[in-house]
């Protein structure tokens, strides 16, 4: 039971590209670490659903999701995660961040379906389609394993809110 601390925007760490998992002992307790520290983050912020192994200090490849409230329920783990497919269609999301101490959120444009390549806690490879929020979520953990945070998708200082604003005013 490891809960490591989360690196916090403006760790030039973040911005590293992490590289790819190899299995073995360190990626047992890489993903170890991330499902401790996701549920104990999800239990104390009350928000959240996902975490990239960089967020903790790893610089590899591996995003944990427990996305349990979200209306596509989804726990999983994967290794070595590559978007292969974008859909042209762009969705608009509200989007945070546990390195933002979920303190702001950012309105920002995802894409509405993608295919990803990814290895599974078992060494099996998949190929697997993720529609809307698993969607854009898949795309934010992606992200970070590239060293590019949510704010980076942003067109104007406009479309950023305190939490307190986007709790009051966005969330269902
Ligand atoms: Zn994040």
């Amino acid at each position: 039971m490891t809960v490591r601390e989360v690196i916090l925007l403006g760790n030039p760490l973040l911005r590293e590209k992490s590289s790819d998992a190899a299995f073995g002992k360190e990626l047992e307790t890489i993903i170890e670490d991330l499902k401790d520290t996701l549920i104990y983050l999800q239990r104390k912020k009350g928000i959240g659903r996902a975490l990239a192994a960089p967020q903790i200090g790893y610089l590899k490849k591996v995003i944990f999701i427990n996305a349990r409230n979200s209306k596509n329920s989804r726990t999983m783990t994967l290794i070595n995660p590559t978007i292969v497919e974008k859909s042209k269609e762009m969705i608009e999301v509200w989007d945070s961040c546990y390195s933002f101490d979920v303190a702001f959120f950012v309105q920002i444009k995802r894409h509405k379906k993608i295919k990803v390549e990814y290895m599974d806690e078992n060494g099996r490879k998949i190929v697997e389609e993720f529609e809307d929020d698993l969607s854009e979520l898949l795309q934010h953990e992606i992200d970070h394993l590239n060293g590019i945070l949510a704010t980076d998708h942003l067109k104007s200082g406009k479309d950023i809110i305190m939490r307190e604003e986007w709790e009051k005013r966005y969330r269902n």
